[in-house]
């Protein structure tokens, strides 16, 4: 809690423009900065999570599949859900060998 400086009344916090402000009933106004603080603390936390999620995709398991460039015979799999729930998920392949990635075909 905070305490206007200006007549020593507590201020309350609000929102104005999208900034969050303090504000007291003598007129007194303060950005409210401890909360935007935490909101970018909560953003480098989501930033993290994608950094993660971006490590495990290279740990694909390898199984057995024609690379369509180089003829290896092992590729990195995942699958991804597109777009709409109700369409089948598509599978998508990454050459162990010279990285080429391509998507199966039903
Ligand atoms: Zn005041
Ligand atoms: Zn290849």
């Amino acid at each position: 809690m905070l305490f206007c400086p200006k007549c020593g009344s507590i201020m309350m916090p609000k929102q104005e423009k999208g900034k969050n402000v303090l504000s007291c009933s003598c007129g007194y106004k303060k950005e409210n900065n401890e909360e935007i603080k935490i909101k970018e603390v909560n953003e480098r936390e989501k930033e993290r999570e994608i950094e993660v999620a971006d490590e495990e995709q290279s740990l694909e398991p390898l199984i057995d599949a024609e690379c369509p460039k180089c003829r290896h015979g092992k590729a990195h799999n995942w699958i991804v859900q597109t777009r709409a729930a109700d369409e089948p998920p598509t599978r998508f392949f990454k050459c162990e060998k010279c990285k080429h990635t391509w998507r199966e075909y039903k």
